[in-house]
């Protein structure tokens, strides 16, 4: 039995991939020296990987930016606009595919799977020309081997995988594409083969969504092919982040090994193995150690996975993996001294991931007290964390414990409220607003710098915050916008800022792990029960609300958003911590309620991203979003307006869950959509009120008034001019002053014209 990895987070120990990438962007660091700080990176992965006694060590899954882009360069997969001519792919344009430049726009970027990584979309289009420019993982085998002597295993993502989440092709023309790309995919592997590889790690995540027979036709098509072209290499099919539907099919391809996640898969892979069986003469890659939290394993447990997993396949047919790349995970808890200590000792990231898997292989070889010693101390750091006080708060569980009568619904319908609402609000038709942040310039920022280090006193940062929520105001009364905002300066992100204030959250000091290119996120991590010390937005918002007589919309951060882009604690289901949430924020609710603040906007930009990777588990999540959702905002009176807002387009699915949120008027992004999201209203009309984006907040350019008329009369064709809104797409914390106020100029000249238009005048 063999221990193996399937990937190591790219950005370093203290993001030198990121200082490297951004520095050579800037022309600060010139090409060799990039690719020298880079080679530096990939061989420190390596040893790291190597010293902690992983016996199969990835290679080729480091990357320039993204591993899917470097995919398609290495196939020479380029949109037309960037003018490639065939050849190796080079630096710039790769560069400019990732991220646009001065003539093109970049590739889209999309989540991987249902993870917070973002990749490079593919686009097929018609005139590309597909080649092999370089054999990269036979070069990432090459170099692993003369510098480290490492043996590794070539990764590659798979060919399926890789063109269903390619876009610019035709439904029908997606066999035509896998006859395109195989014979590219087979040099590449006979290529490795002709160097002595053993094995290929074929990455087909795809495989743990839902697929059809079309899909299993061609899955089975693309591995007889590459086994009958490549047959002198061992592929390791790779599935990870779910369990695998079509398990009969997948074991039996003519492929050396299947990984299997038995973490993510909700016990339905396993249940397959031991009902099913396992084929006698393929190696199974037991994705054990969670490659998504940042938890320690509980070994025992694992070692049990393990044993059952063991008396269907004999133990030298095992490997013991991770359940995914460690990708998604930080590079390292050791550092993380400022934790408490408690906290501290249960953590695993990625190396402490690497050391789990050499440990458990161990077990698995000369059997479980051989590990006795580190098991013992295991399980002394995951009882410390389950003692320790933030873990269990009496307050937070006497309320669960009535959950079951807490009001998550309003105490009227809609159209109750509605009439209620306008009697008090009074706002102009088609309202005009902002959807919460303005412009974090550097100034402000660097506020907040001083402020943190202690240069500031607290009292003088918060004169800073309150000048700046003032000048805000005068500029949105002089703007004319009907409902305003604080504007949040007192924010940097929209989890990080609410975790920091409510009891159960801790922060890491180098937790980062990559979002996309060389952005990376440092998520919170829910490690205790969550309650709210103490108001957290009631100061500003008032202060706010004290300086106009127009309404000023609280602001906060949603349940599943704050839930989603967090690391959870494991000893709860997801469902639960998103209540614990939801009621710390409805006391926040009430509490800006009893400070006079009729209008209050609960942002949910990550609840469609949280849908599970099975249309079959998409009921059950979206009921307890719903639901988190409504425990936040159901128990203010009819006359306080609940907003919430989302930036994403892809409604389809998820309307009715989106109406099911009961939220008195939803703002949504429109306008990158090109008019997709209109559509839907078509067949669904919305009955609450509804805001769609006017202008893209995501450039500097400044739309004209022309351009947003426009925008209003596309929807207005669909949406009700009695419950429409006027705002942009998005929160303005990224934009520059001047641009900002031009285009909320525009947004109201536009908003005023169509009240004409509309012959709804105030
Ligand atoms: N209220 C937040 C803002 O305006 C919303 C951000 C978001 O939707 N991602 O910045
Ligand atoms: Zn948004």
């Amino acid at each position: 039995m063999k221990s193996g990895n399937l990937g190591y987070p790219r950005i370093g120990q203290d993001r030198e991939w990121k200082k490297a990438l951004e520095a050579y962007w800037a022309g600060k660091l010139e090409e060799e020296a990039l690719h020298a700080a880079l080679k530096t990176i990939r061989l420190g992965n390596l040893k790291k990987q190597l010293e902690h006694g992983v016996d199969v060590i990835p290679v080729g899954d480091f990357t320039y930016y993204d591993h899917v882009l470097d995919t398609s360069a290495m196939f020479g997969i380029v949109p037309e606009r960037f003018g490639y001519a065939g050849g190796e792919v080079g630096l710039d344009t790769y560069y400019a595919v990732a991220r646009g430049n001065r003539e093109s726009a970049a590739s889209e970027m999309t989540k991987w799977f249902n993870t917070n990584y973002h990749y490079i979309v593919p686009e097929l289009g018609e005139g590309s020309r597909p080649q092999l420019t370089r054999n990269r993982p036979l070069e990432a085998y090459r170099e692993a081997k003369a510098e480290l002597g490492i043996e590794g295993r070539p990764v590659v993502v798979g060919p399926y995988t890789y063109l269903k989440l390619a876009k610019g092709y035709a439904p029908e023309a997606l066999d035509a594409w896998v006859d395109r790309l195989l014979p590219l995919y087979a040099q590449v592997l006979r290529e490795l083969a002709a160097e002595g590889v053993a094995w290929v790690q074929v990455d087909e995540p795809i495989l743990a969504t839902t697929l059809d027979e079309a899909d299993l036709a061609r899955v089975k098509r693309i591995y007889g092919f590459l086994k009958s072209e490549a047959p002198g290499i061992d592929i390791m099919l790779q599935t990870y982040f779910e369990s695998v539907d079509a398990y009969d099919l997948v074991v039996s391809l003519p492929v050396a090994g299947i990984g299997l996640d038995f973490v993510h898969d909700g016990g339905r892979n396993l249940a397959a193995v031991q009902g099913r069986g396992f084929p006698a003469d393929k190696t199974l890659g037991a994705g054990l150690i969670d490659g998504r939290a940042i938890w320690k394993a509980d070994l025992r447990g694992k070692w049990e996975t393990l044993s059952a997993l063991a008396s269907v396949v004999t133990a030298d047919r095992i490997v013991v993996q991770p359940s995914s790349s460690l990708l998604h995970v930080p590079v390292s808890a050791a550092r993380e001294t400022a934790l408490p200590a408690e906290l501290r000792g249960a953590l695993a990231f990625a190396d402490e991931k690497l050391a789990e898997l050499a440990l458990l292989a161990k077990a698995g070889r000369l059997g479980i007290e051989a590990i006795a010693a580190e098991l013992e101390a295991a399980e002394r750091s995951r009882d410390a964390l389950q003692r320790s006080p933030a873990r269990t708060n009496a307050t937070v569980r006497a309320r669960m414990a009535t959950l079951a009568s807490q009001p998550a619904a309003r105490s009227s319908a809609f159209g109750t409220r509605r009439v209620v609402q306008e009697a008090k609000w009074q706002l102009p038709p088609l309202p005009t607003t902002t959807i919460g942040s303005f412009p974090q310039t550097p100034e402000v920022r660097g506020a907040r710098q001083k402020w943190r280090k202690g240069e500031w006193s607290p009292a003088q940062y918060e004169a800073y915050i309150q000048e700046q929520i003032r000048a805000w105001i005068d500029i949105q009364n002089d703007i004319g916008l009907d409902v305003l905002v604080h504007g949040e300066f007192e924010r940097t992100d929209m989890v990080e800022f609410f975790g920091e204030k409510l009891a159960g959250f801790a922060f890491t000091a180098k937790g980062w792990v990559q979002s996309y290119g060389s952005r990376c996120v440092k998520p919170p991590i829910i490690y205790g029960d969550v309650e709210l010390p103490e108001t957290m937005t009631v100061t500003e918002t008032v202060y706010a609300q004290s300086l106009t007589q127009k309404p000023v919309k609280g602001m906060l951060t949603g349940p599943i958003t704050i839930l989603n882009w967090s690391f959870v604690r494991d000893d709860k289901t997801r469902e639960e911590v998103a209540y614990q949430i939801a009621l710390a924020l409805r006391d926040e609710v009430e509490a800006l309620e009893a400070a006079g603040i009729g209008m209050i906007q609960v942002d949910e930009p990550a609840l469609r991203e949280g849908l599970p990777l099975k249309r079959e588990q998409w009921a059950h999540y979206l009921d307890w979003a719903v639901r988190a959702f409504r425990l936040s905002t159901s128990t203010v009176r009819d006359e306080t307006q609940i907003h919430t807002h989302m930036c994403y387009s892809e409604f389809h699915d998820i309307i009715e869950s989106i109406s099911a949120l009961d939220a008195d008027v939803i703002s949504i992004e429109t306008s990158r959509s090109h008019g997709e999201l209109i559509g839907i209203f078509e067949e669904h009309t919305y009955d609450k009120g509804i805001g769609l984006g006017v202008y893209d907040i995501h450039s500097p350019r400044v739309p004209s008034a022309d351009e947003m008329s426009h925008m209003i009369d596309r929807a207005l064709r669909v949406l009700d001019p009695g419950l429409f809104w006027i705002n942009p797409d998005c929160g303005l914390k990224t934009r520059g002053y001047e641009e900002t106020v031009a285009s909320l100029r525009h947004m109201v000249q536009a908003t005023e014209a169509a009240r004409e238009r509309y012959a709804v005048r105030p």
